[in-house]
């Protein structure tokens, strides 16, 4: 069969991963990527010589017992980036007395548990032996598995359903103890109303080494995938936005870019902004109740939605990677109560920082609308930034007395930065029980649209976020672009 042609709009991970696998196949492919490189959402920004990392905090497929594992190793990941595992998830610290620390070891998190809060037993053993269920489980990596390792997981159904079911605020409630009751909802990255399930299944899998680090960060890993895609002979053009995807006849041909030319294919696949794709560029013609749905149900919070980073000149390698610092009393922030600040010093990679100094990220929840509020205003929202980094900082002092002074970097981005540069805004709303449905029957949302041919979607919006659900996402689409083609899929070069 002669060479078939795809263009791929969006070179985050997804994108990039669809490339790869289908050089892999014999296309020929571009990816157009509107921002300056590529990586997307999986990026980080450098500045006087700190690095600020805008999303890996925990890598499935990081061990070598994962399914991803061998995505890494398609995509050029593995073996040129070395993985860490973590010893702790999370330090939830008290202003006196000993924190709460989520050891990834199952055994002396127990025992950690049952010193802190003896009169819990009951309820500790219960949930440790729910995490040890959750290690012989890959939960994510039920998206990669075939039929009998689905069907096999499906004796840990009703553990999956009684914990996808309730949060882990409402689990703490059933502790005596007051300092477990209060810092349990925050082992999660500082999110009380996540489901049991995501705790479980997270404390499982670093039990066993999985959910680490890549060296380097999300750029090293996003420059890993580029690297293998150019060698594999694809082209990325960036700085180049697509407006409109051509359709002749209920095909998709081509794509029209920003500055008014037109590139043919005989295939298109978008990573970009489902909601850009389905609706801008495809003028919202081809879509199915359940996608109509789905969009409408607009989620305006945003979990990880404004990112303060300093680059301290101090060295904080005797602190744990990732602190739940309470509050003496709330302060508002971006117009929200804040009881905690969730820290994290990025000192267990050493390229994150000059020698002897620190990247220090503080994440805080937010609201999209806010900040849509002041986007017509450049001085009212470089202001509120301003606002934010000071009372950050001021938290911040308590904890680190004399921080302020050694402060040589101010960073702050917020949900306009991750929409300007990824075309990412507010989310949509998804219940965890339709997650871990489609991770047992393989469904996805739109990785076609009904009754447009030759073209596909790749990534967290048309299937589950995370970066090893849409790195997976490439290689399940060039198996089906194969399938149609009637070629055999392969995964070597
Ligand atoms: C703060 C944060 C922390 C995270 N932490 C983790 C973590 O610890 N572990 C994990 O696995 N995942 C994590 N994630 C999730 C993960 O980063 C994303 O799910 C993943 O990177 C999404 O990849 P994607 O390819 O689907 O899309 P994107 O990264 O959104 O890529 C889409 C690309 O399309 C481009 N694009 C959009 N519109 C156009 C257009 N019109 N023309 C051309 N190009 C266009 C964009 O610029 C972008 O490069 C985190 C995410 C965030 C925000």
């Amino acid at each position: 069969m002669a060479e078939r042609s795809i263009l791929i709009i969006g070179a985050g991970i997804g994108g990039l991963s669809t490339g790869c696998y289908a050089q892999l196949n014999g296309y020929r492919t571009t990816i157009l990527e509107m921002h300056a490189r590529p990586g997307g959402l999986c990026t980080a920004w450098n500045r006087s010589g700190y690095v600020f990392d805008g999303s890996i905090h925990n890598l499935a497929g990081s061990t070598p017992q994962s399914a991803f594992h061998d995505i890494w190793r398609d995509l050029g990941v593995v073996p040129a980036i070395p993985m860490q595992a973590f010893d702790e998830l999370v330090r939830v610290e008290r202003a006196d007395g000993e924190p709460l620390t989520a050891y990834t070891n199952l055994d002396r998190l127990e025992q950690h548990l049952k010193q802190l809060a003896p009169a819990d037993t009951v309820v500790i053993d219960e949930f440790i032996s729910a995490a040890r269920a959750f290690s012989n489980l890959d939960l994510l990596g039920l998206a990669v598995a075939g039929p009998l390792a689905r069907i096999r997981a499906l004796r840990m159904l009703p553990l999956m359903l009684k914990y996808s079911r309730i949060t882990l605020e409402q689990f703490a409630q059933r502790f005596k103890d007051p300092f477990l009751r209060r810092a349990f909802p925050s082992l999660i990255y500082d999110w009380p109303q996540t489901p049991m399930i995501m705790l479980l299944s997270f404390l499982g899998r670093s039990h066993i080494g999985d959910l680490g680090w890549p060296a380097g960060g999300s750029n090293a890993f996003a420059h890993a995938i580029e690297r293998r895609y150019r060698e594999l002979g694809g082209t990325i053009r960036c700085q180049t936005r697509v407006e409109s995807i051509i359709v002749d006849g209920d095909t998709a041909v081509g794509v029209r870019l920003a500055d008014g030319s037109e590139l043919r294919a005989d295939i298109v696949v978008s990573n970009a902004n489902g909601h850009a794709t389905i609706f801008d560029m495809l003028g919202g013609r081809y879509t199915s109740a359940a996608i109509r749905r789905y969009y409408d149900t607009p989620q305006d919070r945003i979990e990880m939605g404004i990112h303060v980073s300093l680059g301290v000149a101090r060295d904080l390698s005797a602190e744990p990677h990732a602190i739940v610092l309470p509050l003496d009393r709330p302060v508002t922030i971006a117009g929200e109560e804040r009881q905690r600040l969730y820290v994290e010093p990025f000192c267990f990679d050493a390229s994150m920082a000059p020698g002897g100094k620190t990247a220090l990220k503080v994440m805080l929840a937010t609201s999209f609308k806010y900040w849509s509020a002041l986007q017509d205003s450049r001085d009212r929202y470089q202001a509120e930034k301003h606002r934010i980094a000071e009372q950050v900082i001021d938290l911040l002092e308590k904890r680190f007395p004399g921080l302020r002074q050694q402060i040589e970097v101010i960073d702050v981005a917020t949900p306009l930065t991750t929409l300007q540069i990824t075309g990412n805004g507010h989310g949509y709303h998804a219940p965890v029980t339709a997650m871990v449905r489609a991770l047992f029957t393989g469904r996805r949302l739109s990785q076609t649209l009904p009754g447009l041919h030759q073209f596909y979607m790749v990534g967290q919006w048309a299937g589950i976020s995370g970066i090893p659900m849409v790195a997976a996402m490439g290689r399940d689409v060039v198996r089906a672009i194969c399938r149609a083609d009637r070629r055999t899929f392969s995964t070597r070069s």
